[in-house]
C-alpha cells in the first residue's frame, strides 16, 4: 500500500538542512530520508556551528567506538581499575547511557546524554536494553553507538567489569559523583577549588527525578572539572536533562553558538539522533497511508496518557472534548462540508477512548487507534515498536492534543516542532477534571515551546551557594505548563 515513490535524488530537504551525512545507504534505513517528506517543513534551521560539531563527534565516535584499537585499551584500562588523566589511553572518554524507564524517557535520556558527550568531547555509548537496535538506526556512520553486551546475564553478577554491571541498573552503585562529593574524595582548596584526592576510573552520575543535593552539583563549573578527568562516565537519568546544561555555566557560551534557537534543541537533536528502523518505518508509512490519514486535510493528534489504573476515564474523556472544543481543534458541523476531510489520531493504551471519541466525533471525522496495548509492558520489543510508531505518527500530525508529565507526547512535539495543546493531569481521586484544579483552569493549555520539559531540575545556584527562581535566572528558561517544578527552553 506504499504510494510514495522511491526517493531517487537526494537532497538538502532530505538532509534536513545538513544535520544529517550522506554516508548511509537509503535502503539500509529509509527513515533518514523519508522524515522530511512526512513532516511539513519547518522554519528552525540548525545552525552551521552545530553542523561542524555533528560531523566532529561522528569522527569521535569512529575514531574511539567498540572495535577500535583506542576502545579495547579503555575497556582494559576500566577493568583493571587504572584511571587516566593524560591522553596515552588514546585520548578517548566515555559517556554510557544507562537505558532506564519507558520509551518516551529513555529517549530524553539519550538526548541529554549524546549533548552532554558533545559538550564534553566524550564518546556516546547507549546501553538501549535489549531492544534498542529493533528500534533505531545507528546514528553514526561506520561504528556503533550500543555498548558491546557482555556475554550471558551471569557475568552481571559474577564479573568485576563495571560495564557488565550496568546491564539492569537500578541505581544501586555507591561510585556517585553525590557520593563521592560527600565521602572526602575530593579535596576543596582555601578558594574553593574542588580537585579529586585520586581520581577513579568511572563514576556514576544519578541524575533520575528524586536525586539529591550532592548529584545535583552535575550542574556546577566546579564539579563539571572534576568529571572532566574522569575516564568513563555512566548516566543514569530519565529526564530532559538539556535546559538544566544551559545553566550549567561551563557550557551557557558553547549552547548559545549551537542553539542560536534555543527552543529547537530538541528537534534537531532528535531528528538527528533517532531514525526507526525499517521494520518499525514500514508499519509507520503503511499506517499513514492505508489509514487514509496520509490522504486528510486536517489531521488533529491525541495523546491520551493516563498515569493511574484507577483515574476514572470519563473524567479524562470529558477533558479532552473540552480541551477541542474551547481551543477549537476540530471545525464544528456548521463549518464543515462534504470535501472537509477531518482525521483524528488517538494514541493510548486502552481502547476505551477511542470508541468514546469515535461516537463523540464519529460522523464528521475519521478516527484511527493504531493499538491499545492494555498496559505498559517492559523488554518487549514488538510493544516499544508499536509504541514508537505512534509517536511518529503523532509528529505527523497539524495540530497535537497532548498529556500533561507524558514524555512520550515530547516526543511527539518535538519530532513535529509543534507546540501541543496540553491538559494538566488531574488528581487521581477525581471523578471531573475540574476537581482539584484552580478554580477558572482551563481543560488544556498550550505549551510555550516545543521543547520537552525538565521535570525536575537543580534550583541550586553554585555560584550563590542557595536555591533560586529558575524561570527568573535567563529569558529563554520558563516554568513547563504540565509540570509545576519543571522547566523548559524557550
Ligand atoms: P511516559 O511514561 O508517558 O512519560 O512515557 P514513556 O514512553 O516513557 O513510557 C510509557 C510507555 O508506555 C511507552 O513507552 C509505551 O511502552 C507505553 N505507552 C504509553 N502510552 C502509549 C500509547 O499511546 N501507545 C502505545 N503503543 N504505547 C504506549
Amino acid at each position: 500500500t506504499r504510494s510514495e515513490p522511491m526517493l531517487k535524488n537526494i537532497t538538502a530537504d532530505h538532509l534536513l538542512d545538513g544535520l544529517l551525512t550522506t554516508d548511509f545507504s537509503y535502503l539500509s534505513c529509509r527513515s533518514r530520508y523519508e522524515f522530511a517528506m512526512h513532516h511539513k517543513s519547518s522554519p528552525h534551521k540548525p545552525s552551521p556551528y552545530l553542523i561542524a560539531k555533528l560531523r566532529k563527534q561522528e569522527a569521535l565516535q569512529q575514531r574511539c567506538g567498540p572495535g577500535t584499537a583506542a576502545h579495547e585499551e579503555a575497556v582494559r584500562r576500566l577493568d583493571s581499575g587504572e584511571s587516566f588523566v593524560d591522553d596515552d589511553g588514546g585520548g578517548c572518554r566515555y559517556l554510557v547511557y544507562i537505558s532506564y524507564r519507558g520509551l518516551g524517557n529513555r529517549m530524553l535520556g539519550i538526548t541529554s546524554a549524546f549533548l552532554y558527550a558533545v559538550l564534553t568531547d566524550r564518546v556516546l555509548l547507549v546501553d538501549g536494553g535489549k531492544d534498542a537496535d529493533a528500534l533505531f538506526c545507528e546514528p553514526f556512520p561506520a561504528t556503533t553507538w550500543l555498548l558491546p553486551r557482555r556475554a550471558g546475564w551471569l557475568s552481571r553478577w559474577f564479573s568485576r567489569s563495571p560495564l557488565a554491571r550496568i546491564q539492569g541498573y537500578e541505581g544501586g552503585s555507591t561510585v556517585t559523583l553525590g557520593n563521592m562529593l560527600q565521602s572526602g574524595a575530593v579535596t576543596v582548596s582555601a578558594d574553593g577549588n574542588v580537585s579529586w584526592s585520586a581520581a577513579p576510573p568511572y563514576l556514576y552520575l544519578h541524575l533520575a527525578g528524586g536525586y539529591g543535593f550532592h548529584d545535583k552539583l552535575f550542574f556546577c563549573g566546579a564539579q563539571q572539572r572534576l568529571l572532566g578527568g574522569v575516564p568513563w562516565l555512566f548516566m543514569w537519568t530519565d529526564n530532559y536533562l538539556v535546559p538544566g546544561l544551559f545553566l550549567t555555566p561551563p557550557f551557557r557560551g558553547e549552547l548559545q553558538a549551537l542553539f542560536p534557537e534555543k527552543d529547537a534543541v530538541f528537534y534537531h537533536l532528535g531528528r538527528y539522533l533517532f531514525h526507526p528502523t525499517n521494520p518499525v518505518w514500514n508499519a509507520i508509512t503503511t499506517y499513514y497511508h492505508s489509514s487514509r490519514l496520509a490522504g486528510a486535510g486536517h489531521r488533529v493528534g491525541v495523546q491520551i496518557r493516563v498515569f493511574h489504573k484507577k483515574q476514572p476515564p470519563q473524567a479524562v474523556l470529558d477533558q479532552l472534548v473540552s480541551c477541542v472544543r474551547d481551543a477549537k481543534l476540530l471545525p464544528v458541523p456548521e463549518t464543515m462540508n462534504a470535501s472537509s476531510s477531518v482525521a483524528v489520531l488517538v494514541t493510548a493504551l486502552s481502547s476505551w477512548y477511542h470508541e468514546r471519541i469515535r461516537g463523540e466525533y464519529g460522523g464528521r471525522v475519521a478516527v484511527h487507534q493504531p493499538s491499545h496495548e492494555g498496559r505498559q509492558r517492559w523488554r518487549d520489543a514488538a510493544h516499544d515498536m508499536r509504541a514508537l510508531s505512534e509517536m511518529y505518527l503523532l509528529s505527523m500530525c497539524d495540530v497535537l492534543v497532548t498529556s500533561g508529565f507524558s514524555t512520550f507526547g515530547y516526543i511527539a512535539q518535538g519530532l513535529a516542532g509543534r507546540r501541543p495543546w496540553v491538559m494538566p493531569r488531574a488528581p487521581i481521586w477525581a471523578a471531573d477534571w475540574r476537581e482539584g484544579m484552580e478554580p477558572g483552569e482551563p481543560p488544556c493549555r498550550r505549551a510555550v515551546s516545543i521543547e520537552p520539559c525538565f521535570h525536575t531540575p537543580s534550583a541550586y545556584d553554585c555560584a550563590a551557594g542557595r536555591d533560586v527562581e529558575l524561570d527568573k535566572v535567563a529569558p529563554y528558561i520558563s516554568r513547563c505548563v504540565d509540570v509545576k517544578y519543571g522547566i523548559k527552553l524557550v
